[in-house]
């Protein structure tokens, strides 16, 4: 009898640095003990400092990938990151929209760490309105915290994402200062749960890709989403304590670490 594993589809885009993005993506996931099926939405042009430019792809191609994976393969979770233009966005509303309701992690990429742009207003107003009230989790760290709710602190902009309809909104802390950091999630029923963490210090290139992808491989695996969250947070951190120098910018988190 031949092995199976939870199967997580996951759409982001391509770094060619192999810090952030669908590699993040597929590392974690498999480090977590799920298959990815991997539909790259943009090719950016990036290396470990920032992002040049990126190209999105064409969403025809991406709606195809879409219907034959759908076909063949049994689907249990769903992660989302850089999603290259709004069209992408409406094409995978539309398939989710054609199927059982599946866990989905929305990690609302807005910007890379050193600022370069992966998202207009047009996509950010897409996600709003066709991912964000399908979500389990969203993402957001907290300049995207700030950007998305519209709001000047994280509790209120927290509160204006959860009237799009999301489940709940895991506020991350990672850009602050401070000897700890701390992620706090806020639930569509007014329940507010937050972890500290410790701070290493620094930022890493993929550090939110790598959570948001361990979140989805614990819910496709049938965790609920404390415990999702919460075994993503420790790979995260193991995975930064043995973080990568790859080039000269932001080391990346090495995914390769046990779980
Ligand atoms: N997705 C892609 C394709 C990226 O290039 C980046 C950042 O460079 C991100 C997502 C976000 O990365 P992080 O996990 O550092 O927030």
């Amino acid at each position: 009898m031949l092995k199976q594993k939870p199967h997580v589809l996951v759409l982001s885009g391509l770094d060619p640095s192999g810090g952030a993005g669908i590699q993040a993506d597929i590392q974690a996931i498999t480090a977590l003990g799920c298959h990815p099926l991997p539909i790259v939405t943009c090719l950016t042009e990036q290396d470990t400092v920032n992002v040049h430019g990126a190209e999105g792809v064409d969403a025809t191609l991406i709606e195809r990938q879409l219907m034959h994976l759908r076909a063949d393969i049994p689907i249990h979770a769903v992660k989302t990151g850089a999603m290259g233009s709004a069209t992408v966005v409406e094409v995978l509303r539309a398939f989710l929209d054609s199927g059982p309701a599946l866990p989905l992690v929305v990690d609302p990429v807005i910007k890379a760490a050193g600022g370069g742009e992966l998202a207009d207003e047009a996509l950010l107003a897409a996600m709003k309105e066709h991912l964000f009230p399908l979500a389990q989790t969203l993402t957001p760290n907290g300049p995207e915290l700030l950007q998305l709710g519209g709001a000047t602190d994280e509790a209120a902009s927290a509160r204006t994402l959860l009237e799009t309809g999301c489940a709940s909104v895991l506020a991350t802390g990672g850009h602050g200062t401070g000897s700890h950091l701390e992620n706090r999630l806020f639930r569509a029923d007014g329940r507010e749960q937050s972890w500290q963490l410790e701070r290493v210090g620094g930022e890493y290139h993929g550090s939110g890709c790598t959570l948001a992808a361990g979140i989805s491989a614990g819910l496709a695996s049938g965790h609920d989403p404390t415990q999702a969250i919460e075994q993503a947070q420790s790979f995260v951190a193991r995975a930064i304590a043995g973080a990568l120098q790859v080039g000269a910018g932001q080391p990346v988190p090495d995914r390769s670490v046990r779980p």
